[in-house]
């Protein structure tokens, strides 16, 4: 048997007259940029996050980096992040004239902790980008508090956990912006790149509407870049969303059969999910002290896994001009050698997950780790 990460493709052959009907239609249209289909799901995007606007663009990296703008960062500002994310998170503040300062992570949810947060803070400090990881919302109450207290924005990354819950509180709805991707492979994706941002801020909507298209077409008001959704994938998304409630309660279904079988072997942590909040599983990531020889192991059986990320952020050469050691960031650092996410998806079928259980569980029935010890992964400088 043969069990990939992700299958796209079994999720396209469920709603593909939907689809094919959709991009036909956009082609006959050849409404490809700028066309109604935009307006569509930009609206329809608002209403189920629960926001006034949403200004979508070509890519959720784009849609940090504009948001960040539209919040006036200025050269040298700090704004205070995640050791544990994809880069995209980083790379952002860097590229719009920012500093990153990266900031340890919560034990059981991977999330940034907001106890450590406040000591980061200088006089430079501008604001908070959170991290939803892996589908569960992060500690939000406290990092609210804090950015309150010193008058700092914060912009929520729900790339990972669209409808994912705080309290009762849909992601997405708690900072000044946020910002979705819909990446092919995340929980709600396009056929190609896109991504969004949403706030309940019309001025910053309306400046990302126009810095997002050139300044604003035909009357240039500002100098902008060029970073459009376009009408195919709109029209997709369009398609896709009214299933997304549907397929993130098939990814729980998935999650709760893990946690059912893996959460009886004492060498798994299975992922935890802190109270109040709901986790939306983009990522099941198991943890285990023999993940090298169980992610080997899972390979060789034809199971796919994937490390969410081989490295916790300060430790990749791209930042090896921090100077950041271990010591720094003990969580994230330790949890970069044990973590392993599992395949996951909403189509996944019972035998399908039941083959991941019996290789896992045979796996470690005989201690087939025993010869095969965990590398512990370097700091990368
Ligand atoms: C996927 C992702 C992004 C960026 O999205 P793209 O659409 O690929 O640019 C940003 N942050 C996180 C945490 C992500 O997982």
């Amino acid at each position: 048997m043969k069990i990939p990460f992700v299958d796209l493709h079994a999720q396209y052959l469920t709603i593909q007259p939907e689809i094919d009907a959709a991009i036909a239609a956009v082609i006959r249209d050849s409404a490809f940029i700028r066309s109604p289909h935009i307006d569509r799901f930009e609206e329809e995007f608002a209403a189920t996050v629960g926001v006034k606007r949403c200004v979508s663009c070509a890519n959720g990296t784009d849609a940090l980096y504009i948001c960040m703008k539209g919040l006036g960062i200025q050269a040298g500002d700090e704004v205070i992040t995640t050791a544990h994310s994809w880069i995209s998170t980083s790379e952002t503040i860097t590229q719009a004239g920012g500093r990153v300062v990266f900031c340890d992570t919560d034990e059981e949810t991977f999330t940034i902790d907001p106890a450590q947060i406040e000591a980061k803070i200088t006089p430079r400090t501008v604001g908070i980008i959170p991290v939803h990881l892996y589908g569960q919302s992060a500690d939000m109450d406290p990092i609210l508090e804090i950015a309150r207290r010193h008058n700092l924005w914060v912009i929520e990354d729900c790339a990972q956990a669209h409808l994912a819950e705080y309290k009762g509180r849909q992601i997405g709805t708690m900072g000044q912006a946020a910002t979705f991707s819909f990446y092919p492979g995340k929980n709600l994706g396009a056929m190609g790149d896109a991504g969004a941002l949403v706030t309940n801020d019309e001025k910053l909507a309306d400046w990302a509407c126009l810095y997002a298209r050139h300044g604003g077409k035909g009357d240039h008001q500002i100098e902008g870049i060029n970073s459009r959704l376009d009408g195919l994938q709109a029209a997709i998304l369009s398609v896709k969303l009214p299933h997304l409630r549907k397929w993130t309660e098939g990814r729980r279904e998935v999650a709760l059969s893990y946690d059912d079988v893996l959460g009886r072997i004492p060498d798994i942590r299975i992922p935890a999910v802190a109270a109040e909040r709901t986790h939306v599983y983009h990522l099941y990531v198991i943890r285990t002290e023999h993940r090298d020889a169980l992610q080997a192991h899972l390979k060789a059986q034809g199971i796919a896994t994937v490390l969410n990320y081989p490295k916790a952020l300060p430790f990749y050469k791209a930042y090896a001009h921090l100077g950041h050691r271990p010591e720094d960031f003990p969580r994230a650092y330790a949890h970069q050698s044990r973590i392993l996410s599992l395949p996951i998806y909403p189509e996944m079928t019972s035998e399908q997950i039941g083959y991941v259980h019996h290789q896992i569980a045979e796996f470690f029935a005989h201690g087939l780790f025993t010869s095969l010890p965990t590398s512990i992964a370097p700091a990368g400088r």
